[in-house]
C-alpha cells in the first residue's frame, strides 16, 4: 500500500491504538527499571494526536507526522514526549510537501528521525534505549529494495532490538540510576518504538 496522507493518518491511528492496547505492559516495563508513566503517557499523547489530526485536515504525510509530534511534545513530560517528538518532527521534516513517499524518502526521513533522536538524547546503541529498536530498522529500510517488504523487515528488525535490551545495562535515562539491576528487563522506550513499526507494517505492508 502506498505511504501517503491518508495512510499515514491509518499509521498513526493504528499506533494510538497499540498504545491504548499495550499501556499495562509498558506500565510494567517502565516500573521495572523506571518511574512506571510510560505507557500512561503514550497512551494520553496518542489519543491527544489522534484528537487533533481529525479536528483539521493536514495537507500531505508531512503535516500528518508533525502534528502528532507537536501533539507529544505538547501533552507527554519524561523524556518521552520530546524524545517521539523529535522522531515525528524529523520524520514530518523530511516527507513533508509529497503526496506519496517512495523507499529512498522513506529511509532518509527515518534515518533523520534516528539522528534527532540520538542527538536530543545522546544514546548510542547499546544503552539500553528506544534507540536500540530504531537502529536495527532504520538500517532494515536502507537494506530494502522494496517499501513493503523494507518495513515488514524493519518492524522484525525492530522488535529483535527492543528484545535484545532486555540483557544489557541502562547506560541513559532513569533506568541508569538502577546500574547492573536494570539488567534482565526489556526496555520500555524501545518496546513502544517496536509498536510503532508493528503498527507502520500493518497498515502499509499487509
Ligand atoms: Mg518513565
Amino acid at each position: 500500500m502506498a505511504v501517503d496522507r491518508d495512510t499515514t493518518l491509518a499509521w498513526m491511528t493504528s499506533f494510538a491504538a497499540s498504545m491504548e492496547e499495550h499501556r499495562e505492559e509498558l506500565v510494567q516495563l517502565d516500573t521495572a527499571i523506571g518511574d512506571g508513566d510510560h505507557g500512561t503517557n503514550m497512551n494520553r499523547g496518542m489519543q491527544k494526536a489522534v484528537a487533533q489530526l481529525a479536528a483539521a485536515e493536514q495537507a500531505d504525510t508531512g503535516a500528518v507526522l508533525k502534528t502528532v509530534a507537536m501533539a507529544l511534545i505538547s501533552t507527554v513530560g519524561g523524556a518521552a514526549g520530546p524524545l517521539y517528538g523529535t522522531l515525528f518532527l524529523q520524520l514530518g521534516t523530511v516527507l513533508a510537501g509529497l503526496q506519496e513517499v517512495d523507499l529512498p524518502s522513506y529511509a532518509a526521513a527515518w534515518r533523520r528521525a534516528l539522528e534527532g533522536v540520538q542527538a536530543r538524547g545522546k544514546a548510542q546503541a547499546q544503552d539500553k534505549t528506544m534507540v536500540d529498536a530504531l537502529i536495527p530498522a532504520v538500517a532494515a529500510l536502507e537494506a530494502a529494495t522494496d517499501l513493503e517488504d523494507g518495513i515488514r523487515a524493519a518492524a522484525e528488525a525492530a522488535h529483535q532490538g527492543a528484545l535484545a535490551t532486555t540483557p544489557l545495562v541502562a547506560r541513559k535515562g532513569r533506568a541508569s540510576y538502577l546500574g547492573e539491576r536494570s539488567a534482565g528487563h526489556q526496555d520500555p522506550g524501545a518496546t513502544s518504538t517496536y509498536y510503532l513499526f508493528k503498527s507502520a507494517a500493518e497498515t502499509f505492508a499487509h
